[in-house]
């Protein structure tokens, strides 16, 4: 899969995905990462890229022109339009299940905005998704197409390498994933739950499920009313 991104800050973009598991991932060929940098594409002989909003009012607005142009210099070169997400707090908040469907793409723009965002003209003429990360509004959206970026990642096949840990965690059936452990048994006087030491499979993944529905109530109680429980669960928790 790849991800091209339009920024005017590359580098922080490229530092903060390639280390890790991204960053294995793109050396072994299953993911590639681009920043595009959109002041490259600006046809101003000062390489602006912004100016004053129309109407007046605070800050300076990225300019339609370079934002095209970064986009179809990647859209030429690929050959097609892929779908072209704008990283905005104006759009629905993203979530788990749109990491596993943006993962099916071969190719994604991701579009980062910095000032007061951009010029309403291009992102009518380029943009097939909005997304936000969050309620809150941050400097610049490279952060959020870092998050997106990793996220979905993760989602693609071979990127983990077992790809249990990508179907057993947080968010799978809208519950969160049960509390883990490891060595030693006993640390600072806190003991490993016994049935995790057990041996028996079936018990602990009873109590794993268990654990599950209990944490969400208890830390998420507003994901409960789309959780995947059976008959006999609803009745026993009282959902
Ligand atoms: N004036 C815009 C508004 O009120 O909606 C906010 C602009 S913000 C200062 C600059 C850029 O940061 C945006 O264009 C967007 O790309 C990014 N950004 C800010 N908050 C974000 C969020 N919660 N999720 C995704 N991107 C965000």
């Amino acid at each position: 899969m790849n991800f091209h991104i339009l920024t005017l800050f590359p580098e922080m973009v490229e530092q903060g995905l390639h280390t890790s598991i991204i960053g294995r991932a793109v050396e072994k060929g299953l993911l590639s990462i681009e920043a595009v940098n959109i002041r490259d594409y600006t046809l101003d002989k000062h390489k602006k890229v912004d100016d004053y909003p129309y109407g007046g009012g605070a800050g300076m607005v990225m300019q339609a022109q370079p934002v095209y142009d970064a986009w179809k210099s990647v859209v030429d070169r690929i050959g097609y339009k892929p779908r072209t997400i704008y990283l905005t707090p104006q759009g629905p908040t993203f979530t788990q299940p749109m990491a596993k469907e943006y993962a099916k793409e071969e190719d994604l723009i991701l579009l980062c905005g910095h000032y007061e965002g951009i010029d309403e003209r291009v992102l009518e003429e380029i943009v097939t998704d909005y997304v936000s990360i969050g309620d809150y509004v941050l400097t610049g959206g490279e952060l959020a197409a870092m998050v997106l970026t990793d996220a979905i990642s993760r989602m693609v096949p071979g990127v983990l390498s077992n790809q249990e840990s990508g179907s057993t965690e947080s968010f799978e059936g809208n519950l969160l994933e049960y509390p883990q452990y490891s060595r030693p048994e006993e640390w600072n006087g806190k003991k490993v739950p016994a049935i995790l030491l057990s041996g028996d499979h079936a018990k602990v993944d009873a109590w794993r499920r268990e654990q599950s529905i209990l944490r969400t109530i208890e830390r998420r109680p507003d994901l409960m009313e789309r959780a995947e429980l059976t008959a006999k669960e609803k009745k026993k928790y009282g959902v």
